[in-house]
């Protein structure tokens, strides 16, 4: 941090994580590629093994290319650390493999991304951690779901494909009077839109491969905790993973990182104008988007974030196969593939039934998840228009 003044959002977006006077007045941070690093003599190897945070020892412990990136995270997040790592998922599966152990019982929130739960039901289960889902819109009731072996609550805000918003202070509350951890997959927001440590969080993970990189180019995880006990503890877990993210992919991501606040602030415009042109279609049948106003989420979203991203779903009115087909099998703009987050717009066709087990998803038309990028809205509403206009000629 440059001086004692505290700094907006979209001033540490710009300088956190950045040491040019250290490296000759260069802008960006430098990439620097290692796997062994010289030493000058057998004093400084034999400190090496102490593995102080920020030394510089082996190219798998990060070089500074990754810990300014990691610095830059910390400050923005308001978080006592960072750790990057080499996607979304290992961020996932690194921090709960920290907090566990056999015999325990986690938390985990129905509307949570799929490969946590794959984790959850295939080697925690192995490992004899029981997991046990939870409707997101619990709140404060989740203290009637704690036993004396729960470890950990596990919170997605808004859910992933159904966009249900999560009472987190509530939450936190519930799980700290039992001395239980609060994590939160704050993707889909980013902490300059939700804050997680200022709603009670003690580990915050993002998919940096969304709006961090926000290019659809790399892939990478961040794990941000409140106190230094439990950066360590994740560390520890990183390592032992052999988790490393290369620094070419460190410096993309901090090249995104600048950018990251006036990208937000188009996608939130964009997709809620979006969100709104959909509500008037007689092809549509709901539009899952916590910044509309009848949004069952929508008090939460306003009390908790300061603004939305470009991420949101809708159901329409049943349909075949082949005419979805034939809606999405021609759009312009709009690219079919997984993932978000970059400058472009996507469209994916999900089927949340198969994954639910807590709650019920009982909609019986087809959901689609879009993300709105970049583009001028006028553009993809046509694209939209066009694409619904196909449904009626199958
Ligand atoms: C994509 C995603 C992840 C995983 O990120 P990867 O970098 O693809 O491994 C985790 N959580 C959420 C909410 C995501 O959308």
């Amino acid at each position: 941090m440059s001086g004692n003044r505290p700094q907006k959002p979209a001033t540490k977006l710009v300088h956190a994580g950045r040491r040019s006077s250290q490296y000759h007045g260069v802008v960006n941070p430098p990439v620097l590629h290692a796997s062994t690093i010289l030493f000058e003599s057998l004093a400084e190897l034999e400190q090496a093994g102490a593995s102080k945070p920020g030394k510089v020892t082996y190219g798998r412990h990060g070089t500074p290319t990754r810990f300014l990136l990691e610095e830059a995270v910390a400050e923005l997040e308001g978080g006592f650390g960072t750790l990057c790592v080499s996607s979304g998922v290992a961020a996932i599966t690194n921090t709960i493999l920290a907090l566990v152990k056999p015999g325990d019982h986690i938390l985990v929130t129905d509307s949570t991304y799929f490969p946590t739960r794959n984790l959850c039901d295939t080697f925690l289960k192995k490992f004899g951690v029981e997991t046990q889902y939870y409707d997101p819109t619990i709140g404060g009731d989740i203290a009637g779901l704690i036993r004396d072996n729960t470890v950990l609550v596990w919170c997605e805000s808004p859910g992933s494909l159904t966009f249900e918003m999560q009472d987190i202070p509530a939450i936190a509350k519930a799980a700290h009077a039992r001395g239980v951890k609060v994590l939160l997959d704050n993707t889909w927001a980013s902490p300059i839109l939700c804050r997680p440590f200022d709603m009670g969080v003690d580990i915050s993970i993002q998919a940096g491969t969304k709006y961090i990189v926000g290019h659809s180019d790399v892939m990478m995880g961040t794990i941000t905790t409140a106190t230094e006990e439990d950066l360590l503890t994740c560390k520890k877990q990183v390592v032992l993973s052999g988790d490393a993210i290369g620094p070419d992919d460190c410096y993309l991501a901090q090249r995104g990182l600048r950018t990251l606040g006036v990208r937000l602030r188009q996608h939130h415009e964009s997709g809620l104008k979006v969100a709104k042109w959909l509500q008037g279609r007689p092809e549509v049948k709901r539009v899952l988007h916590p910044g509309l106003p009848d949004d069952p989420g929508h008090a939460i979203w306003k009390r908790d974030f300061t603004g939305a991203s470009g991420l949101f779903s809708f159901v329409l009115h049943p349909i075949t196969k082949p005419q979805l087909a034939n809606m999405v099998d021609h759009m312009d703009l709009f690219g079919m593939g997984f993932s978000w987050g970059g400058f472009e717009s996507l469209i994916l066709p999900s089927d949340p039934k198969k994954i639910r087990t807590a709650t019920k998803w009982d909609e019986d038309g087809q959901l689609i998840r879009l993300h709105i990028g970049l583009e001028d809205t006028d553009d993809l509403i046509a694209d939209l228009e066009a694409g619904f206009e196909r449904l009626k000629t199958v």
